[in-house]
């Protein structure tokens, strides 16, 4: 299937020709010709599924195909975002999208002065991408009127609920008209988000893209068995390999990834953390030098390393293993985007090896075990009788089936929409 195939404006066709995509991915495939019919829509996809032009091509070519833009231009798509990072690379993207067109898209978001993005507004636009605390804010100063709105778009609506966003997304729908089409986007589908998706959604077609199977294939996975002691030691000779052209280091903790960097500083090698303490500023210079080759190793943790979207990460090193295992699917996610093939290592100590445990058995699959290396430790992974190689040569962990570890009750595993582990360390 090619974008041609799908029912779409010439003008975006061309644009993302441009952009240089030639297939559309799963989520763009199923979701596009429902959402252009106009029909409401739930994806359930995370970020690097190509999720945004699933939902931006189709609202950009409604737009296209209705009626030109008077002189007053009155919101016609709302987009709601819950952090600066995603809302911002939506709207690169709307432009991108939109470059052979006259359709106008700005961003507003807190953390910084609210001057230009009230200009922006009064100039009038037709798209607006927000994050829900500012626009809130701009709502009450009578800067947004959102009664013209007939595209309304939450993304990443599980994160929302993380951050606490809920009761703002709430009082933002109010001001929507009911009379519109609605697309939700989520990664996960926790009790809250389905309700929400009731009440906001009519009739919607549901699309659902698994990123285990897809990423999976592309991304070459391994683990090393490390003493705690030696994680960093290690992780400096693996940065310091020429192959590494662009790595992203994920730690449990923010104190975790101060260390590393701290650590990679002193052995010479350009590095800089991302986590939610940092300040605004911080954030962009971090992730600009680690877009434009200054900094090749970026440190950051799950929250803050969510809606990141930096092309061209060769590799992807767990120094610490996420105890929800499904953390560890969206982390290696962030290599191997758009086609490209990456590496993901994962160090694995004493204590994390049931972590290993609950991965292999959510992604069924058994990561190769890199076993020589300057730090290895003198453990693996029959220290957890669960991950013993089985006997008599059978295959990976297939003949343990999915579900569970014989007399290992109680270790919490996948349960729902990703419930953290009882006991699980932080
Ligand atoms: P997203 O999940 O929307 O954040 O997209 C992830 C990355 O994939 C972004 O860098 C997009 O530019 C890229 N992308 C989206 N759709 C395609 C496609 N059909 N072909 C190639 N790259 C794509």
């Amino acid at each position: 299937m090619t974008f041609d195939d799908l029912p779409l404006h010439d003008d975006l066709r061309r644009a993302v020709r441009a952009i240089g995509y030639t297939t559309p991915t799963p989520i763009q495939q199923q979701a596009i010709p429902d959402a252009a019919a106009g029909r409401d829509l739930l994806g359930i996809a995370q970020t690097g599924t190509g999720k945004t032009a699933a939902f931006a091509l189709p609202v950009l070519h409604q737009l296209l195909e209705g009626p030109a833009p008077g002189h007053r231009r009155p919101i016609k798509v709302l987009v709601l975002a819950p952090t600066r990072e995603l809302a911002a690379q939506i709207g690169d993207s709307f432009g991108e999208y939109a470059a052979n067109t006259t359709i106008r898209h700005t961003v507003i978001f807190g953390g910084v002065k609210q001057h230009r993005q009230v200009e922006a507004l009064k100039r009038g636009i037709d798209i607006l991408v927000a994050t829900p605390g500012r626009l809130l804010d701009l709502m009450g100063q009578g800067y947004v009127d959102l009664s013209q709105v007939s595209f309304f778009i939450l993304d990443e609506a599980d994160r929302m609920l993380d951050m606490g966003f809920v009761h703002d997304v709430k009082r933002v729908v109010e001001k929507v008209p009911s009379k519109r089409q609605t697309l939700l986007f989520s990664a996960t589908m926790p009790d809250a988000i389905v309700k929400l998706s009731k009440q906001i959604l009519c009739d919607p077609v549901r699309v659902e893209v698994t990123p285990a199977a897809t990423t999976a294939e592309k991304v070459k996975q391994a683990v090393l068995f490390v003493e705690k002691a030696d994680k960093r030691k290690l992780l400096t000779s693996i940065v310091s390999r020429p192959a590494v052209q662009r790595a992203l280091v994920f730690t449990r903790t923010k104190h975790g990834a101060n260390r590393v960097v701290k650590h990679l500083d002193k052995e010479g090698v350009a590095a800089a953390a991302i986590h939610g303490n940092k300040s605004q500023n911080a954030r962009e210079r971090a992730l600009g030098g680690f877009r434009d080759g200054s900094i090749r190793v970026l440190v950051a943790t799950d929250i803050a390393a969510r809606g990141i979207d930096v092309d061209g990460v060769t590799h992807v090193v767990n120094l610490d293993l996420p105890n929800v295992p499904e953390q560890y699917v969206h982390r290696i996610g962030r290599t191997a985007r758009a086609g490209a093939s990456g590496m993901a290592l994962s160090f694995c100590d004493r204590e994390e090896i049931s972590y290993l445990a609950d991965i292999e058995k959510l992604i069924d699959q058994r990561l190769s075990t890199v076993e020589k290396h300057p730090f290895k430790g003198d453990f693996d992974r029959s220290a957890d009788p669960s991950l013993r190689p089985p006997e008599h040569g059978k295959g990976g962990n297939r003949g343990r089936g999915r579900g569970g570890r014989g007399g290992r009750g109680g270790r919490g595993g996948r349960g729902g929409s990703g419930g953290r582990r009882p006991g699980g360390r932080r």
